[in-house]
């Protein structure tokens, strides 16, 4: 074999962070909606579409997708980008703030992206430990921004896949933490529907805070990859410099847009999946396995006498996808099933219990 081009070294250390896409019967391991967007909705998009200029380039500025999303959120227009996926909007944070010889802090155990993509645009990695119950741990927060002087601090919450809500008093104490010491904080609230608080709430010009959202979850629309984040507007800018030319397409600053018009089916979505979430949890309770409280459209758990990975095999085995968690740092063990159809979530449950039996 010939010396080919060679790719950076830093890159094989990356873990490939990836949930196997396999063709099952019941799959309930990536967070998405079980149900699709109102039919309502398809209408709407499919006669927009037929209207489009497709010799044309998208809208540069996403202009009417962002009026729908600044909007619905309150804010101006200025303070939103939307982009494709919020993992878009985490790489345009990494590139504009941290890369090489910058650091990023994380909370572990939290969403794997947040390291990833911190890596792959060359940045440092500063890590921190949550509490026992996964909770943020202040004094840890402490040590570790006061230490590594991080350029952005990840937090995630609802965290995914914890499933817990940061604390307001836990996230207003980082946020000081962090301002003292020059960080960007980004909360990652990709499951913030399902949530009683948002970090949204905390948002203005002079606040050194990021919420990321995306549509991937709650809208149900996660084959469109869009997801946005609301902040101070020269954070805005920031972010507007380091993206692709026409990196959104004009098909999805459509749907999106359309999407902003039905937040009542979403809401109500939401609160089918948390009554659901509720059946789930009181069933997970009658089997051998140990579960944590969750604010979001999924479920941690770990059985108690059986190794994770092979529950997780012997559920595949019967056509159940869920996540496999166990090799995640601190959830050695432990799987994640998402919130799905009634019916979806009997076959689980039945699958769970015939696979611990
Ligand atoms: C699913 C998820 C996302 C969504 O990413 P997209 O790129 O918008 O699909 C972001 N953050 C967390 C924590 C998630 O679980």
């Amino acid at each position: 074999m010939i010396a080919g081009p060679r790719a950076r070294g830093d890159l094989a250390e990356l873990d490939t962070y990836h949930s196997p896409q396999l063709d099952v019967a019941v799959r309930l391991n990536t967070n998405e909606s079980p149900v699709p967007p109102p039919d309502t909705w398809r209408t709407e998009l499919a006669a927009e579409m037929a209207e489009m200029d497709w010799h044309r380039y998208p809208d540069r500025a996403a202009s009417s997708l962002r009026d729908a999303i600044a909007g619905h959120h309150g804010v101006s227009v200025d303070q939103v980008l939307a982009a494709n996926g919020s993992n878009e909007v985490i790489q345009a944070l990494c590139l504009a703030y941290a890369g090489r010889g910058r650091a990023v802090a994380v909370f572990e155990p939290t969403y794997a992206l947040h390291r990833h993509i911190a890596k792959i645009t060359g940045s440092e990695v500063a890590t921190g430990e949550r509490a026992t119950d996964f909770s943020l741990d202040l004094r840890e927060v402490r040590r570790v921004i006061e230490s590594s002087r991080p350029a952005l601090v990840f937090l995630c919450s609802p965290n995914n896949p914890t499933g817990l809500v940061d604390e307001p008093d836990d996230v207003a104490a980082l946020l000081d933490t962090a301002a003292a010491s020059g960080s960007l904080v980004v909360a990652d609230e990709a499951y913030g529907q399902f949530a009683a608080w948002s970090a949204t709430t905390l948002l203005d010009e002079e606040t050194p805070l990021v919420v990321t959202r995306t549509f991937s979850k709650t809208w149900a629309m996660a084959a469109a990859r869009l997801g946005y984040v609301l902040g101070p507007t020269r954070v805005i800018e920031q972010l507007e410099a380091v993206v692709l030319p026409y990196h959104l397409d004009t098909v999805t600053q459509i749907a999106g847009r359309l999407a902003l018009g039905h937040v009542e089916e979403m809401e109500s979505r939401v609160a089918a999946i948390v009554e659901e979430r509720g059946r789930l949890q009181a069933a997970l309770a009658d089997l051998p396995v140990d579960q944590w409280p969750s604010g979001a459209n999924f479920v941690l758990f770990r059985p108690r006498s059986r190794d994770g990975r092979d529950v997780w095999q012997a559920l595949v085995d019967r056509s159940v996808l869920v996540r496999d968690c166990s090799s995640w740092p601190r959830l050695g063990g432990c799987l994640r099933v998402t919130i799905g159809t009634r019916q979806d979530d009997d076959r689980f449950l039945e699958t769970l219990a015939e696979a611990l039996a």
